[in-house]
């Protein structure tokens, strides 16, 4: 067997880099508003990023996903898509954002490389906007999903958050978006972890999701391209875009995990909701060679576990979500 195999006989080929654990926003479950930020120098350079990269693409990683904090508050993030792109055997590049600063980086992070975005969006009600993330910008995301769009970031996916007694009655509205308008919109259940005001939160199951939609017609399992992750896709009759569930908590997809994880100040994560780490930034910045950096990524896949345990409450209690990149 070539390739990158865990202990649970998992193929990993999948790496999401955290660029910077700053935010734009200050979401109620995610708020980076109320953790510290690392120190400038403990956050990885590009140059160190690209190493990462380049070792890990000869162990059979193909395919990395920027993401943070937000990433595109990293300064120039296009030249660090160009160094990732350079990389042979690296053949998919996308991003996750919040998509407030989309609208004037779509078009050169295209450019750059970069083939696909998801951008987070948990309300269109701009009021609520405020209250969720504790800023005034539902419009510059809604510009950023239709430059993102228009640059060929295709498909865009919208990842919402369902919130219990928070947006949980706009799962409709959010659903509509995908029959009125290309939206590939993807319903993820809230996991209550990395801050105390997230943990008095509820999730809503997806089970409860799909119920509410019902009443817009038959969702029909959705076949075509639709990318590395744990959704499930459906479409509604004649719709343009498409639905997707993401249920961590009741529907666990452990078993089909394919990614590891590097945080802004350069730890490998087997997995988002365990606390186990692989430090990489100190044998980096101490001139580890090759074969040094291949030993400690074959590590993280090696102790990577069979599954989580959230739903049983068991929590990463390291971390929040913006320093490991959600
Ligand atoms: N700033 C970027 C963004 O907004 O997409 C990337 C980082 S953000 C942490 C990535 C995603 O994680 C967002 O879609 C956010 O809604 C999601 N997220 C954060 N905390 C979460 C939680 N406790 N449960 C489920 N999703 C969460």
């Amino acid at each position: 067997m070539t390739g990158l195999f865990d202990s649970w006989q998992r193929q990993i080929n999948y790496l999401r880099i955290s660029v910077t654990d700053h935010c734009n926003l200050n979401c109620v479950y995610c708020s980076v508003g109320s953790v510290s930020h690392l120190p400038r120098s403990e956050i990885l350079s590009y140059e160190e990023i690209q190493r990462v990269v380049q070792v890990a693409a000869t162990m059979g990683i193909n395919k990395v996903r920027l993401t943070g904090g937000e990433p595109l508050l990293r300064s120039d993030l296009s030249k660090l898509i160009r160094m990732l792109s350079q990389i042979e055997d690296i053949d998919d590049i996308s991003l996750t954002s919040n998509g407030i600063l989309l609208s004037k980086y779509a078009l050169e992070l295209k450019e750059a490389g970069l083939k696909r975005v998801n951008v987070s969006l948990d309300t269109l009600k701009e009021d609520r906007f405020k209250r969720i993330t504790g800023r005034d910008k539902l419009g510059e995301v809604l510009s950023g999903i239709e430059a993102a769009r228009l640059a060929g970031l295709n498909p865009v996916k919208i990842n919402m958050v369902v919130l219990r007694g928070v947006n949980d009655d706009e799962i409709i509205d959010f659903t509509r978006m995908s029959t009125s308008q290309e939206w590939h919109v993807r319903f993820i259940e809230f996991m209550p972890f990395g801050i105390p005001k997230a943990e008095a939160l509820g999730t809503v199951s997806t089970q409860k999701i799909r119920e509410s939609i019902q009443c817009l017609g038959k969702l029909e399992p959705y076949t075509g391209k639709t990318g590395n992750g744990p959704a499930r896709y459906y479409r509604l009759p004649g719709a343009k875009g498409t639905i997707g569930f993401i249920s961590p908590m009741t529907e666990h997809f452990c078993d089909t995990c394919n990614r590891l994880r590097l945080t802004s100040d350069g730890q490998l994560r087997p997995c988002l909701l365990d606390d186990d780490e692989i430090d990489l930034k100190e044998p980096l910045r101490n001139g580890a060679n090759t074969d040094e950096l291949k030993e400690l990524i074959q590590q993280a896949v090696t102790i990577k576990r069979e599954r989580h345990h959230l739903n049983e409450g068991l929590a990463p209690e390291k971390r929040s979500m913006n320093q490991i990149g959600g």
